[in-house]
């Protein structure tokens, strides 16, 4: 196997007695490398240590909008610092969250604004989080695509010797018209365990329907374990299933969709 884990909270109290083991049984697994975002100046600080300690680790830096609250003056020269880190590979996660509403939205759509500007002039791409109020109150998601759409118009990609590589919407959990629109404004779409539970029809209906090219799976540990690992922390190694579940909805052999995600992963954020 030949798995990545684009998205894995490392830094978390979850992991502190025994990370070793962790990226032990990750490894074990076929796991090469495990994306560690920030979710705000601190942890974006954290992930920086992680990522200098542990060659299976590269990271992102950005702050979450439930942590839009402690957004200051400072904040963007620090993160504009630490993204020219060179196993720095993505700005993120960053985004839109009207679920917990924990930052007035105003200041939540600043924020974001401001971190798309920094990862277009530092070259990478972004790592976005968006989260509905609920199942019928679209706005949420729908408000990030417009935000995108709009920077995407104003952006300049032509430095970037990688070329058009604008991000990922991370454990995407939109239906198949807002796929759709993600993956025709040029964004991958983040797979998580949610993919595994039964009420997931709407999600397994994307994986089915988006071309494989942008798929991108992901744990986002310690959270959303899959089923068969439900109320227990998830972790990197658990990347695994969520590959398997897409094999068995896409009619494909779990070896190569893992080659193929991995290989998305490459192209997105070019590790060093
Ligand atoms: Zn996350």
């Amino acid at each position: 196997m030949n798995l990545t884990d684009t998205h894995c909270h490392l830094y978390f109290k979850d992991y502190h007695g025994d990370l070793d083991q962790v990226l032990d049984r990750a490894r074990q697994q076929g796991v090469r490398r495990v994306l560690v975002p920030g979710i705000d100046q601190e942890t974006s600080l954290e992930v920086i240590a992680l990522i200098e300690h542990y060659d299976l680790l590269y990271g992102a830096v950005g702050v979450h909008p439930n942590s839009g609250n402690n957004w200051n003056e400072t904040t963007l020269p620090v993160l504009t610092e630490l993204a020219s880190h060179p196993k720095v590979v993505a700005v993120g996660e960053i985004g839109l969250d009207y679920y917990r509403d924990r930052t007035p939205r105003e200041l939540q759509k600043r924020i974001l604004k401001d971190q798309l500007d920094l990862a277009r002039e530092s070259e990478i791409p972004v790592i976005l989080h968006a989260r509905n109020r609920s199942e019928t109150d679209r706005s949420c998601l729908e408000d990030l695509l417009d935000i995108l759409e709009n920077w995407l118009e104003a952006a300049d990609f032509t430095t970037d010797p990688a070329g058009f590589r604008p991000g990922v919407i991370h454990s995407f959990s939109g239906n198949l018209q807002e796929s759709q629109r993600a993956v025709k404004a040029g964004f991958c779409l983040g797979i998580t365990g949610p993919v595994t539970y039964r009420n997931a029809s709407t999600l397994r209906e994307v994986v089915r329907e988006t071309e494989i090219d942008r798929l991108l799976v992901e744990t986002d540990g310690p959270f959303l374990s899959p089923q068969a690992k439900r109320g227990k922390r998830n972790e990197p190694a658990h990347v695994r299933y969520i590959v398997d579940k897409i094999g068995e909805e896409t009619g494909q052999q779990p070896a190569w969709i893992a080659d193929q995600t991995s290989a998305n992963a490459d192209r997105l954020f070019i590790w060093e």
